[in-house]
């Protein structure tokens, strides 16, 4: 992967069809693959805190999702593509899946947002196999690791905000050989 270091971080530096050409490769060879959809706070953070920059640094795909960043490296003499969100990346793949029939598991957001969620995905996605939804107000993780280890989905979108979603993944990820990313408020925008 073509990469561009900003502060420490590896930022892969590809087109949003480039980028999604590659993942979904990865989801038909049942590759284990972390995706971190970065901001900038998601990077002053991780600045700030280095068990989380360790973290985020052991993905597969660390990705530009802030214009902030893309005008960073461009500063630094880097000349970088496009921004890459975790929501336009989301819809993609909800619509691949659709027409692929993959499977995807949903974890994260508040109770009333993922039952919307579900709805929304029955209906605009329906060839797509949605083996589970849960809300990102648990308790118990280990249940939740637990069925989606079951379940082994294609793709498991974790939206349950930084750091948060990216903990749980990188506790989780060896569960089930798949796409794992993180999409901070995603379903919020799906559902509605
Ligand atoms: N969230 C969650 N569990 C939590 C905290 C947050 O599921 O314990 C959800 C929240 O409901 C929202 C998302 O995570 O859907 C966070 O969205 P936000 O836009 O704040 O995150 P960012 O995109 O900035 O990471």
């Amino acid at each position: 992967n073509k990469t561009v270091n900003i502060l420490g971080f590896n930022f892969l530096n590809s087109t949003f069809n480039d980028f999604l050409t590659n993942i979904k490769k990865r989801i038909n060879n049942r590759e284990n693959t972390f995706v971190v959809t970065a901001n900038p706070e998601i990077v002053v953070h991780a600045l700030n805190d280095s068990s989380y920059k360790k973290k985020i640094q052991q993905s597969d795909y660390l990705v530009a999702d802030g214009i902030g960043i893309i005008m960073g490296g461009n500063i630094l003499g880097y000349d970088m593509s496009e921004r890459i969100t975790g929501y336009d990346v989301l819809v993609d793949l909800l619509d691949w899946g659709n027409k692929n029939n993959k499977s995807a598991y949903f974890l994260g957001a508040k109770p009333e947002v993922i039952a919307d969620l579900k709805k929304v995905i029955a209906q605009k996605y329906p060839h797509l196999e949605a083996v589970g939804f849960h809300d990102g107000y648990f308790t118990d993780e280990q249940a939740i690791a637990d069925d989606i280890n079951e379940k082994k989905p294609d793709m498991v979108f974790v939206a349950l905000g930084f750091p948060k979603q990216e903990n749980f993944i990188i506790n989780h990820r060896n569960t089930s050989d798949g796409l794992w990313i993180g999409l901070g408020g995603s379903f919020d925008v799906l559902s509605g």
